[in-house]
């Protein structure tokens, strides 16, 4: 990927992104050129530079040249897109909760159109929102009788099938659950394992945390759970 390795034996580039060296600032200088392997970029440095380091904590570097001040915010920004969704749903006696693509064990589960997967849900919008191709609502309407009971996950496999069509891929997600019960932490892993398999993205790309309601409110009262996701992606 790199044309000179012993280079940039300080500072290293993945396929999108730079990122600064990890050795306390020592300072290298280099002319070269770095090759996306698989990315969007080409960047020739010819300009000696101080290392990534300096330069990613200090943009006013006065060693940096303005050369490369654009190169870097080319690749950093380029392509990028941030999308946010939101979603509740009521709660009803009754069991198993669906929640994240999985059946956790409850005494509880939520009410909607389709299986009511309120995670899943909020991702997909998140998704969809991010490459501006509409919402849940929009590609999947609960006027409409298939989609009653309808699995999320085939739902958020859309999603991600749309934004990939049009060139997108998940850098990561991060995603905020809001129940008073069940706890999250028992069953968090099994989440986010599913969902990355919904997405054909590694779990360790996804963030998932567990907030309760204190007891008061829709949520505390466990009259409804609610969830948020955001997403970047990259074209
Ligand atoms: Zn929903």
């Amino acid at each position: 990927m790199l044309d000179n390795k012993t280079r940039f034996s300080t500072c290293w580039v993945t396929t999108d992104k730079i990122r600064p060296c990890r050795d306390g600032g020592q300072s290298s200088s280099f002319t070269g050129k770095w090759q996306a392997g698989t990315g969007k970029f080409a960047v020739e440095f010819n300009t000696e530079l101080p290392c990534l380091h300096d330069f990613a904590y200090n943009p006013h570097h006065p060693t940096a040249t303005r050369g490369f001040l654009q190169g870097e915010s080319r690749i950093a920004t380029d392509g990028l897109r941030i999308g946010i969704g939101h979603d509740t749903h009521r709660l009803r006696q009754g069991g198993p909760l669906r929640l994240g693509g999985i059946n956790i064990p409850h005494d509880r589960e939520m009410v909607g159109h389709s299986d009511a997967d309120v995670l899943l849900h909020a991702v997909t919008d998140a998704l969809l929102g991010a490459a501006a191709l509409g919402d849940i609502g929009q590609m999947f309407p609960d006027t409409e009788a298939s989609n009653r009971g309808r699995d999320s996950a085939d739902m958020l496999a859309a999603a991600r099938d749309a934004v990939m069509a049009v060139g997108y891929r998940i850098i990561n997600i991060d995603c905020i659950v809001f129940a008073q019960r069940p706890k999250l932490l028992s069953f968090r892993r099994a989440v986010c394992e599913r969902i990355a398999g919904i997405l054909q993205i590694e779990p360790e790309q996804i963030g998932l945390k567990g907030k309760t309601g204190e007891g008061i409110g829709i949520i505390g009262q466990e009259e409804a759970i609610s969830a948020e996701c955001v997403a970047l992606l990259v074209k």
